[in-house]
């Protein structure tokens, strides 16, 4: 976007770019008979209109805040609502996919993306907040939590935080915290882990639905078990489709579901079709966040 406004005889050249540009504001006096050259000045927050639409969500996100319990699978089960969250993004790729899916279906999603990943993602993630997407920390280098000590914990949950923020240019506090491989998050939660989560301002969020337990590791475990059992067995093994994720997720979803997916091809590809059939049932889909607003 760039603008010419003359104004007393001054001319203000304003060219307010979205990422990865700052907002560039020049203000040239055409006296000195010189070629007019922008000068940048860098405000607070490099991507303007992104934080002030984030501003917007930011408050939403902060009036449920405070709601959350500390660690949590699923929202209300007497209400409509569904979350669908989707972690890692080693994929670039996967991860445009989903926000432009996202963009065509008009729902927002909660993201969990690994802080290592995010510097070479910045203008993603910056149109994450964006669009009204809700990130969430699943730490920096995706190392199981109960294995580390109290400081190592803290450092990965932060590096994340760091990368997020320096990313978007503005400070955006993730309060969502899912652990890596859930580590930490089973059976009510490690409680050094929700100490230690809970110190630093986060609830720890584990999901009810997972696609790729139910339709890839429970059935390789199922056939290595059967192997070890009979070596003689033929097991058969056919190929994972995105028609197998989505048959998952939509045969195990109901009110307060929360759907893990990751950014991978099969969930990548079901993604479309799971709001569709989701919405076509009658859920409202949400983020995490927005599973505890209102009630
Ligand atoms: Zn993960």
């Amino acid at each position: 976007m760039r603008n010419r406004l003359e104004s007393l005889g001054r001319t203000m050249l304003i060219a307010a770019t979205l990422a990865p540009a700052p907002v560039f504001v020049s203000d040239i006096s055409e006296s000195d008979g010189k070629t007019p050259q922008p000068v940048p000045i860098i405000l607070p927050y490099a991507g303007l209109m992104s934080y002030e639409k984030y501003q917007l969500v930011k408050t939403e996100k902060e009036s449920t805040q405070n709601n959350l319990p500390s660690i949590f699978s699923s929202g209300d089960k007497k209400r409509p609502l569904v979350a669908i969250t989707i972690d890692d993004a080693g994929n670039s790729t996967n991860v445009k996919m989903a926000l432009d899916i996202a963009k065509e279906k008009q729902v927002h999603l909660t993201f969990f993306p690994v802080g290592s990943v995010i510097s070479s993602q910045k203008d993603l993630w910056k149109k994450a907040v964006e669009d009204g997407h809700e990130i969430g920390n699943h730490t920096f280098n995706h190392k199981q939590l109960p294995a580390l000590s109290e400081n190592e914990i803290k450092r990965q949950i932060n590096l994340s935080q760091e990368a997020l923020d320096k990313a978007l240019g503005f400070s955006y506090p993730m309060h969502l915290l899912r652990p890596p491989g859930g580590g930490g998050g089973y059976r009510g939660g490690d409680p050094r882990l929700l100490k230690i989560a809970g110190g630093l301002g986060y609830s720890l969020v584990m999901w009810s639905v997972d696609p790729l337990y139910a339709v890839v590791v429970k059935p390789k475990n199922d056939r290595e078990k059967l192997k070890k059992q009979n070596p003689d067995a033929v097991v058969e093994e056919k190929p994972v489709t995105s028609a197998d994720f989505y048959q998952h997720v939509v045969s195990a979803t109901g009110n307060g579901s929360i759907i893990l997916l990751h950014f991978n091809r099969n969930d990548i590809g079901a993604l479309g079709q799971i709001i569709d059939t989701l919405r076509e049932r009658g859920l409202e889909l949400t983020t995490v966040s927005g599973l505890f607003s209102g009630s």
